[in-house]
């Protein structure tokens, strides 16, 4: 067995256990991702013995569990290591060989932190009057948001000072300037802190994890490089239920028991393993919604630019959705790689327009399982379908109308406007396909605080558990929802 700590004192990576390996612990939470991490580290806070298990392996490069981006982490690094690095980590979901057809966008990272080690750090909140979840009172929302935010190291500070972040932002406010209170164009808070020695570090896995000013946070467990193939969530009191896993040859098996069981596997993984576990509650795998995308680099004007100097921290400016806006936009430095046109520049010169519109929940959209095929988990094969209604097209058609309108606040029209429309999956922001309800009436996988209908001691974490239309990059929000499931494993008010 190896053991490579991930945080001295906080979490322990343990890897190549030997077959019939049994481990027990309080809570059993599978993935490692945002969804995995929010509730872990709020368990371990609260003083539970908890263990995850990961299908990927720690990440060579860093720190298990810390973000990529803190081994290159200056701005002139962005398009020549760190978004090189991100795209070739990228994969088909469980080591599949082929893309789904109608969602080529959509992949998968599988290692210690799941798509956390890699994410661009942006930490939108949603709109409280168009994206709230309906099944969660207001008030607890906005009591859990700034938590997820605090954890995620959500910073304005850093960038705030900088040339270029005032000057596009007042740019962008000037055409964007009639707005409902709250989502005006703002900053974008981005998950990033500056260490003691002045250093930048960016949010991972860690972050979650941290003990956050707890004394009594015990030392969570990560089981990597072993994907989970079944959960018997068994009877609801002691350390009944069992997850079973097995290596990636299939030779060493591994069980977690436990009382409590947290499926956060991604939206894809997570009804997959409820599948494959006999467990289909009627829309598990459906209502599967994503994020139309649309992406442009442009030259920022020169009077944008005029005297920024060497040392000017990146930027991100945001225009949130709103009841006006059913559409998220963010500019900022980001890191594709550069485009034959623009690619000349020096890339701080440069700006990346992002923009997501939601998609509407549709039982049609859906995840399915083919038992006759297994993937390289050794689960049923999973496929998609998915198409745009005239709604959702609608939506996008104003987006692209949109862009320019946005483009033109800022750019070098001298230079071009490189716009891409995305295809499906793209966003990286799959969700609904384990998604919370006020009721159980077929609409829904989970309760509000993510408790499967039916079921005690099992959960559903990540993405997956989102229900509404939103326009927003999704992770403040899951690591809120991680939140409030943790609270009540934990036996806290979860109004
Ligand atoms: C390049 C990039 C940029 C992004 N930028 C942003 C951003 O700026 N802002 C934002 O909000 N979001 C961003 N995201 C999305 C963000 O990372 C995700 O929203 C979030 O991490 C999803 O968390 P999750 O827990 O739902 O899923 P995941 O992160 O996918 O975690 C699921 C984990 O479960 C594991 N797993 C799957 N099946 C099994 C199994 N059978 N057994 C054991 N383990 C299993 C997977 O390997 C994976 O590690 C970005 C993502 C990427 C990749």
């Amino acid at each position: 067995m190896t053991a490579a700590p991930i945080l001295p004192g906080v979490a322990r990576v343990l890897t190549d256990l030997p077959d019939g390996t049994t481990l027990t612990a309080d809570v059993v939470v599978v993935g490692t991702g945002a969804g995995g991490g929010a509730v872990a580290g709020e368990l371990a806070r609260g003083g539970l013995d908890v263990v995850m298990v990961e299908a990927g392996g720690p990440l060579g490069s860093t720190r298990p569990g810390a973000h990529i981006r803190n081994a290159f982490p200056a701005e002139s690094q962005l398009e020549t290591r760190y978004g090189p690095e991100v795209w070739s980590s990228l994969v088909p979901f469980a080591g599949g060989t082929e893309r789904f057809g109608d969602m080529r966008g959509a992949l998968a990272i599988h290692s210690v932190g799941g798509m956390l080690s890699y994410w661009s750090h942006m930490c939108p909140s949603p709109d409280p009057d168009t994206e709230a979840e309906p099944a969660i009172s207001r008030s607890a929302l906005q009591e859990l948001l700034p938590r997820a935010l605090r954890l995620l190291w959500a910073n304005l500070d850093i960038e705030a000072s900088g040339a270029r972040q005032q000057r596009v932002m007042d740019a962008v406010r000037k055409p964007f300037g009639d707005l409902p209170a709250g989502r005006e164009v703002q900053q974008l808070p981005v998950a990033m802190q500056r260490t003691a020695s002045g250093e930048i570090e960016f949010a991972g896995l860690d972050a979650l994890l941290t003990p956050d000013g707890c004394d009594s946070a015990t030392t969570v467990r990560i089981v990597a490089g072993y994907p989970v193939r079944e959960i018997d969530p068994g009877p609801s009191s002691g350390a009944g239920a069992t997850v079973t896993a097995a290596s990636a040859s299939g030779s060493r098996v591994v069980r977690v028991q436990a009382a409590v069981v947290v499926l956060a596997a991604g939206a894809l993984g997570t009804p997959q393993l409820l599948h494959a576990s006999g467990i289909r509650p009627q829309a598990l795998g459906r209502y599967l919604t994503d994020h139309t995308q649309m992406v442009s680099r442009v030259k920022l004007r020169d009077d944008l630019l005029e005297g920024t100097p060497e040392d000017d921290p990146t930027f991100s400016v945001w225009i949130p959705a709103s009841s006006s806006r059913a559409m998220h936009t963010q500019i900022s430095r980001g890191w594709i790689t550069s485009s034959p046109v623009l690619g000349g520049l020096p890339s701080w010169q440069t700006a990346d327009i992002g923009q997501f519109t939601g998609v509407d929940p549709n039982p049609e959209n859906r995840v399915s399982f083919d038992s006759d095929h297994v993937d390289g988990f050794g689960l049923p094969r999973v496929s998609v379908e998915f198409t745009l209604s005239q709604a959702d097209r609608d939506r996008a058609a104003a987006m692209f109308a949109d862009h320019y309108r946005v483009a033109e606040t800022i750019a070098d029209f001298r230079y071009a406007l490189e716009a891409s429309a995305m295809p499906a999956g793209t966003s990286l922001h799959l969700m609904g396909t384990h998604r919370m309800g006020s009721r159980d009436d077929g609409t829904s996988v989970a309760d509000s605080v993510g408790r499967v209908w039916g079921y005690d001691n099992l959960y559903v974490a990540g993405n997956g558990l989102i229900s509404t239309r939103n326009a927003g990059n999704p992770t403040t929000n899951t690591v809120a929802l991680g939140l409030r499931t943790a609270d009540a494993i934990l036996g806290r008010a979860t109004p």
